[in-house]
């Protein structure tokens, strides 16, 4: 799809593409509040509703949230996905709401149960095909105590598929801010894990005019607003509250071009120079010390799932060309007109990538090369 000078086809890595293992399925199928996934009596496609706003009680059940099929949890449906987009890297992660609900006793071994079956989908998939490879990101038991969360964090180490973690905006379930994080920040730190942050929860269904409004538009602004947003906010609070300060090799991959960041980094940073409560500017409060534009090129590396030009040059031009990354976000966004042809939703991130006439290095180091040299993959 992408036409390059030199005609030689571009490798094509996808870091942001979302697997439910069977044993994630199987757990939300046994559950009958958010998230779960729903099999009406009438036989027709089992619903998977996982976001808050998904949860419409106004609606039947069988027309909430979305069909699920094969896509969500199938490595078959992958492969295929990968071969039809020129895809020869995919760095598989599971998909929001990843295992924040669970209670914490459970939460450590379903962990672990999930990124083993994780890395051992990565092996069997690599073993059995010569021209694609799989990765994953890992997830960890964030409900649990965090001497479980650190544990787990270490044990990963020793999974060689994965290559980071995938983990929501609200850390602990207070935010990325929340100072009980930073046991966990340091061990992320310590062991140069990667943290794909992403958004599952959105902002509060009154900022969109409330279940009306939501009920006349679907999903479009929680996923078109709500989700940049969250995301935007959760590392804007992290920055803030000087996480990058204390832990100045802290490495976060954001979802969705970072959301809003790239385009309201400057903001953010006038009005941190301008707050008054901060200590650099004569009041009380710390504040944060590094700037927000130091920390987006030694710290952030952003996805290329923005779907246009202006908001993939923002992101090029906050981070850097050699921290910008390719992805999908499948199963998520399929066609629906044509479910056997190419994605439109990739095709889109394809051609703003095309689009924005950077040289055949630069355009070959977001699709591809770039994710290849910042997880260490092999190629
Ligand atoms: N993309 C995701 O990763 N999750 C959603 O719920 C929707 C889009
Ligand atoms: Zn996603």
């Amino acid at each position: 799809m992408v036409e390059l000078p030199s005609k030689s086809p571009a490798l094509i890595v996808d870091i942001h593409t979302h697997l439910y293992p069977p044993s994630y399925v199987d757990l939300l199928s046994s559950r009958k509040t958010v998230p779960y996934i729903y099999k009406p009596p009438d036989g027709s496609d089992p619903r998977l509703i996982i976001l808050p706003s998904d949860d419409d009680v106004s609606k039947p059940p069988a027309s909430r949230g979305r069909p699920i099929d094969s896509s969500y949890s199938s490595l078959d449906v992958k492969r295929a996905f990968m071969t039809q987009h020129n895809i020869a890297i995919s760095v598989i992660s599971l998909a929001n709401p990843w295992l924040d609900f669970l209670d914490p006793s459970s939460a450590p071994s379903i962990a672990r149960t999930i990124n083993d079956d994780l890395q051992s989908s990565c092996s069997n998939f690599n073993r059995s095909n010569s021209d694609q490879k799989l990765y994953a990101f890992g997830t960890l038991p964030l409900s649990a105590p965090p001497a479980a969360v650190i544990a787990e964090i270490t044990r990963l180490k020793s999974l060689p598929n994965i290559k980071g973690i995938i983990m929501g905006t609200t850390g602990l379930g207070a935010g990325l801010d929340n100072p009980a994080l930073d046991p966990i920040y340091s061990a992320l730190e310590l062991t140069s894990t990667l943290i794909f942050l992403h958004p599952h929860y959105g902002l509060p269904a009154a900022s969109f005019g409330g279940e009306s409004s939501l009920s006349r538009t679907g999903h479009v602004l929680p996923l078109a607003l709500g989700f940049p947003l969250e995301t935007t906010i959760a590392i804007t609070r992290a920055f803030l509250a000087g996480v990058f300060d204390r832990y100045p090799s802290l490495q976060i991959l954001l979802a969705h071009s970072g959301g809003t960041l790239p385009f309201l980094a400057g903001r953010i940073q006038s009005c941190v120079a301008h707050e008054r409560e901060f200590t650099a500017n004569g009041g009380e409060k710390p504040g944060p010390v590094r700037d927000i534009w130091d920390v987006l090129k030694k710290n952030i590396y952003l996805d290329a799932v923005i779907y246009g030009e202006p908001g993939l040059k923002a992101a090029v031009d906050a981070s850097s060309h050699d921290r910008v990354m390719f992805g999908t976000d499948h199963p998520f966004f399929p066609p629906l007109k044509d479910p056997a042809g190419r994605w439109e939703s990739v095709d889109t991130n394809l051609k703003a990538i095309e689009g924005a006439i950077w040289s055949e290095r630069v355009t070959r180091g977001i699709l591809g090369g770039n994710a290849v040299r910042v997880l260490g993959l092999e190629v």
